[in-house]
């Protein structure tokens, strides 16, 4: 009962900061409301369509992850995500997650969920994690991908027994998953868990963007007729995706949302690492407020679902200018309307 009490007063107090924090975010359109950061590349598995990863980097050493929570925290950002590769293999992540709270920031973790222990999870509330995002690409491992419902299901049981954090689980459909049927099973199985679901669309191995076709279309069809009843994922951004239409809407990266690699970096998104491309120490509010108000010409086909989430708060406000790049910087998907000019990546 102690433990339900416990679990209850933590959901409480989680969607009572939220609140203020999205309250705080709609009047002021001066600093970002997520950063996703890279304490760690490398990841213990290898899935077909990620760009995301290595096998042979070191973790970023805690200081210098610390100094960028600082800094992050200086601007007023309201969430952090820690992503990777698999950021569990960092040595220090509880201690991570520990400094992000203390800033006040909500404190969220992207793992393929192969550590959840059950002493991980005591570590992981102990530090307040407060979001975990697992996705699952198919029930039973193959050469594309090992982020398998049969392998980590254990894992998951111990998350629905002892985690206090929120615990979503993003079923996937495309990107040559080879039984796009799994993506089904996956999302009933976290709803039985009581874990939030939601469904990422990704696309075939060389990162294209195409429409979905054939058992993937009527796969998502489904899928969306569930979470009409369960979720509350599916909206006209992932129906454009799925159909392979453009998208309208205002992308606030460098400003709203922030992508710090390993190196220190701010980019755009994973997917266009390289721009801009300043050190973090060196970003700016008036760097933020550039980015703020230039349009992304990749915007069109884009599909990183956290970027699109956060650029609601401001898409009724402040329209754009044209994107004016340096001449030696080419965008990936920013050339053309040509579908498969898009690169594009579902894991955020
Ligand atoms: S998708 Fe996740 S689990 Fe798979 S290789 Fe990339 S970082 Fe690792
Ligand atoms: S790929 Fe998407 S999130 Fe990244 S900069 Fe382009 S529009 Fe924004």
């Amino acid at each position: 009962m102690q433990g339900m009490n416990d679990l209850s007063s933590s959901k409480v107090s989680r969607i009572a900061r939220e609140a203020s924090l999205v309250a705080k975010g709609l009047v002021s359109t001066k600093h970002p409301i997520l950063a996703h950061i890279i304490p760690m590349r490398r990841c213990n598995l290898a899935c077909g369509y990620c760009n995301e990863y290595d096998k042979v980097s070191e973790p970023v050493p805690v200081e210098a992850v610390k100094r960028r929570l600082d800094r992050l925290a200086s601007f007023g950002t309201t969430a952090i995500t820690i992503s990777g590769g698999e950021p569990m293999l960092h040595p220090q992540i509880f201690e991570i997650i520990t400094h992000i709270r203390s800033h006040g920031m909500i404190a969220g973790l992207i793992s393929n969920g192969y550590y959840m222990t059950r002493e991980n999870i005591e570590k992981l509330n102990r530090a307040g994690l407060e979001y975990l995002q697992i996705s699952i690409d198919n029930v039973k491992p193959d050469k594309t991908s090992q982020k398998s419902l049969k392998v980590i299901d254990r894992y998951l049981v111990y998350l629905s027994n002892y985690a206090k954090f929120h615990v979503n689980i993003n079923s996937v459909i495309g990107g040559g998953i080879t039984n796009p049927e799994d993506a089904l099973v996956v999302a009933k199985r976290a709803v039985e868990l009581g874990f939030g679901s939601t469904l990422g669309v990704i696309h075939d191995g060389n990162g294209q963007l195409k429409p979905l076709s054939g058992v993937e279309e009527q796969v998502y069809r489904q899928l969306r007729r569930f979470g009409k009843k369960k979720f509350g994922w599916l909206n006209s951004f992932q129906d454009d995706l799925a159909y392979g239409r453009p998208h309208e809407w205002r992308c606030r990266a460098g400003a709203r949302y922030l992508y710090i690699c390993e190196d220190g970096l701010v980019h755009y998104c994973s997917q266009q690492r390289g721009y801009p491309g300043i050190p973090l120490e060196d970003y700016t509010r008036e760097h933020i407020d550039i980015e703020f108000n230039t349009e992304k010409p990749c915007a069109k086909y884009c599909t990183i679902a956290c970027v699109q989430q956060v650029a609601m708060m401001d898409n009724w406000r402040a329209p754009q200018q044209p994107f004016q790049l340096p001449e030696n910087v080419v965008l990936k998907g920013a050339e053309s309307d040509d579908l498969s000019e898009e690169v594009v990546n579902a894991r955020s």
